[in-house]
């Protein structure tokens, strides 16, 4: 049955809207809404996009290495290391050259550096998409946006997108891959192929911050699209931390580019812009040990969230948009309106999923549906069964 609000849940509604507002083209945090409407309960956050077990093993390792021996006065007390040091300590772990890379506060910061100081006079960006690349476009800058189609569930179609490049001749282009907020996933074989047929373009942007939950095989090995910059030197790699180790909060991530641009960037500031805790973790990351712990969560998590990708689409009044990442992109079918969804999955039953209302390039009711623990995912299921029964 359509989704109906009762007059108290407008109220309430009216309230969320007006804070969305306020957020800009990002969701409100979770605290933002606990300390805004303390008349709501949020239990599960299904907005935000990360790996919650990931969490959990990072946290383990905090308490052994740095509360339990003491060592986190230091983390707070001293400087952390400069750029260049840190990237060499990642350059080595991942196989590329630390002339090659660039350590973020965040991707976002890396976004915003590449956009003021590579991109030209034109952009070609593929909507939907994640808003801060043509947020930070500078003024100069004409954004050109390529519709990903519907019809096609938002995939990337290899050879329409192709001859839109040829023939716009943009200096630079963005490929979010998988792209948030759909999900889809273009493969190692199918990029290849575009980046030889596209090797005019100056400045080939690939944001990978959610490839660890991408997969080619049963196995669900971890894809490595990094080794291509070794045949293109036109590419830069975006690489959040946040999403796959679930550590937003300690803004942390690298760009793989070529030396003259990550010399351009150092040149003109960020020595210190990570912290102490960044630099604690990247460390960490390339420590193997961590990592194949790190592995094995990775895996689990990526099965739990295919087997919610498909309870989702079991729900009749959905369209679960085919995703290779930890998120699914949602059409609701049955004339319910997706404002009218997600407050109600809120006010009701506590779980904050997110409204695709001001996400340009979709066209219908959408929000998306991150994947959480397993027992978090399998209450969402239950909740939006029971919604829609109500
Ligand atoms: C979240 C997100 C970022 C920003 O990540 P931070 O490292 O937390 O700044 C960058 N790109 C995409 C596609 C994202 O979804």
């Amino acid at each position: 049955m359509l989704i109906k609000l009762t007059e108290y849940e407008k109220n309430i509604q009216q309230k969320i809207i007006k804070l969305k507002m306020e957020s800009g083209s990002h969701s409100p945090s979770i605290f933002t809404i606990a300390e805004k409407l303390p008349e709501l309960k949020i239990n599960i956050d299904s907005c935000f996009l990360s790996n919650p077990y990931a969490t959990a093993l990072f946290l383990r390792h905090v308490k052994e290495d740095l509360i339990d021996t003491q060592k986190l006065r230091s983390i707070l007390e001293f400087y952390p290391s400069q750029n260049n040091v840190i990237s060499k300590i990642v350059g080595d772990f991942i196989g590329i050259n630390a002339d090659n890379m660039f350590i973020g506060n965040g991707a976002i910061e890396i976004i915003q550096a590449v956009m003021h100081n590579f991109v030209g006079s034109k952009i070609v960006i593929n909507i939907p998409t994640f808003s801060s690349y043509y947020e930070f476009a500078k003024e100069s800058t004409k954004v050109v946006y390529y519709q990903l189609s519907k019809e096609n569930n938002y995939m990337l179609d290899l050879d329409d997108y192709i001859n839109f490049i040829k023939l716009e001749k943009p200096d630079s282009i963005v490929l979010i891959n998988p792209n948030n907020p759909d999900g889809g996933y273009i493969s190692y074989e199918k990029l290849k192929f575009l980046l030889k047929e596209l090797y005019f373009v100056k400045n080939i942007i690939i944001d990978e911050s959610f490839i660890h939950f991408a997969f080619e095989d049963l196995e669900y090995n971890q894809i490595n699209i990094e080794f291509l910059f070794k045949e293109f030197d036109n590419l830069i790699f975006i690489k959040s931390m946040s999403k796959d180790f679930g550590i937003a909060g300690i803004r942390v991530g690298y760009g793989i580019m070529s030396k003259d641009k990550v010399q351009k960037l150092l040149y003109n500031g960020y020595l210190w812009n990570s912290s102490g805790f960044a630099e604690y973790f990247l460390r960490l990351y390339t420590n193997k040990d961590f990592f194949d712990e790190y592995n094995k969560i990775r895996i689990g998590y990526i099965k739990e969230t295919q087997d919610f990708f498909n309870s989702l689409g079991a729900i009749e009044q959905f369209k679960v948009y085919p995703s290779k990442t930890n998120f699914a992109l949602v059409e609701i079918l049955d004339g319910t309106s997706s404002e009218d969804f997600v407050s109600k999955m809120l006010i009701k039953y506590g779980i904050y999923m997110r409204t695709c209302k001001d996400k340009i390039g979709l066209n219908g009711e959408f929000v998306r549906i991150a994947s959480r623990t397993f027992d978090e995912n399998e209450i969402v299921i239950k909740s939006i069964h029971n919604a829609f029964k109500e």
